[in-house]
C-alpha cells in the first residue's frame, strides 16, 4: 500500500439540476491518479451530465496529472465522504473572520461557488503491485 498525494476543490453548480464539478491534481503520473480513485467512485457515464477525464498536464516542464468529473449531487455525496476521510490539510487559510476551523469539501463558507481547497493522502495499492503473480 502506498499513498497518493491530491489538492482538491468542488465547485457548485447550482443552476437548472444541481451537479458537482470536482478537480484533483496531483504531481504523481495519471497511472497513478487512476490507480487511486476506486472506479465505483466515478460519476456514471449513464447520468445526465455526469462525466469525468484523466489528463496528464505540462506547466513550463512540470508534469502534473488532473481528474476532472462531474458529478450530479446523488452521487457526490459517498465520493465527499470517502474524501474527507483521507484530508491531510487542517485549517482554513482564509483569513476573513473565520477561525482557522478546517471546512467541509462541500464547504459555502467564503464562496457559494467553490468549496475550500482540499489535499488528501489516498491509499492504494500501486499498480506495479496489483500485478505480481499469486
Ligand atoms: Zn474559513
Amino acid at each position: 500500500m502506498t499513498t497518493l498525494k491530491a489538492q482538491g476543490q468542488l465547485r457548485h453548480c447550482f443552476w437548472g439540476e444541481y451537479y458537482g464539478q470536482l478537480i484533483l491534481i496531483t504531481d504523481e503520473s495519471e497511472e497513478l491518479l487512476r490507480a487511486a480513485i476506486p472506479s465505483e467512485l466515478l460519476p456514471k457515464p449513464r447520468k445526465r451530465k455526469a462525466k469525468h477525464e484523466f489528463q496528464t498536464c505540462d506547466d513550463k516542464g512540470k508534469r502534473y496529472a488532473v481528474l476532472s468529473t462531474i458529478y450530479p449531487s446523488e452521487e457526490l455525496d459517498p465520493v465527499v465522504k470517502w474524501l474527507e476521510q483521507y484530508r491531510i490539510d487542517e485549517k482554513c487559510k482564509d483569513r476573513r473572520g473565520c477561525d482557522g476551523e478546517r471546512h467541509p469539501i462541500t464547504g459555502c463558507e467564503h464562496s457559494l461557488d467553490v468549496g475550500p481547497p482540499f489535499e488528501v493522502s489516498i491509499p492504494f495499492t500501486h499498480p506495479d503491485q496489483q500485478e505480481l503473480p499469486l
